[in-house]
């Protein structure tokens, strides 16, 4: 993508993580990595106010000083910064306040493997980091620490960060951890709790999930030899 189209991207995932109720108000924020910069929200700024020009672009070497654009950049420049510089693997960050997963991350609960979606989110659970300060360094470590070997975190008492080579992708994860965290909210209600999957279940979870995922492309179907999904986004399988 050009940086014109993930200035636009970004928009546009900034209005539906709103619409959809993932987000609300200003909270959360999104980065795209732009060669050796990235680009990213404005700080506080309503969403549905936000234009292209809007997004900040910092050096990914930068100490936060440093942007171009009309608005200062959003206060968690240091964890986007720090995750696109150390994971290869990210090219795009979203973070948000989802309901279901920021109550799990206030009562500091990681999610097991209540059901094989975690796998999605590349091990055996999604963490629930330590407590920092928002727009902190310290919050940036726990971040990281919480993001090894995975790609979402819980951010204790505060909201979950989402990683993916692509922003549609890291928008699908973060959506679909809003829907996992509302699924073991509930099964901790019944009586008796939710039956937790093995990591012998996981792991065959995991060997297919090297494939698995939103996809973006789309691959001709053998009986038509025309593409299936042309032009639209669609999860597999
Ligand atoms: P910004 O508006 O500065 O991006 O902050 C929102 C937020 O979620 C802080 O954690
Ligand atoms: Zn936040």
């Amino acid at each position: 993508m050009d940086e014109a189209t993930l200035r636009q991207t970004i928009v546009a995932l900034c209005l539906e993580m709103n619409r959809s109720g993932l987000n609300q108000g200003t909270s959360g924020n999104i980065s795209a990595r732009c060669g050796a910069r990235m680009l990213l929200t404005p700080s506080a700024t309503p969403y549905d106010r936000m234009t292209p020009e809007m997004i900040a672009a910092l050096p990914l070497d930068g100490d936060g000083t440093v942007w171009e654009g009309p608005l200062k950049p959003s206060t968690e420049w240091r964890f986007h910064r720090d995750i696109l510089r150390s994971r290869p693997d990210a090219h795009a960050v979203v973070h948000a306040h989802p309901t279901f997963a920021t109550t799990l991350a206030i009562a500091r609960r990681a999610i097991p493997a209540c059901h094989y979606m975690v796998a999605a989110f590349g091990g055996h659970d999604v963490r629930c980091s330590g407590y920092a300060l928002y727009g902190t360094e310290a919050l940036s470590r726990e971040a990281l620490a919480a993001l090894d070997g995975r790609t979402a975190c819980l951010l204790a008492n505060h909201g979950i960060i989402a990683i993916g080579d692509s922003l549609e992708k890291a928008m699908w994860r973060a959506v679909e951890l809003e829907a996992l965290a509302k699924q073991y909210y509930y099964s901790l209600q019944l009586e008796g709790g939710p039956v937790i999957l093995s990591r012998a279940e996981i792991d065959e979870v995991l060997e297919g999930f090297a494939s698995y995922g939103l996809r973006t492309e789309v691959r001709p179907s053998p009986r038509t030899g025309r593409g299936a999904a042309r032009g639209r986004a669609r999860q597999s399988p």
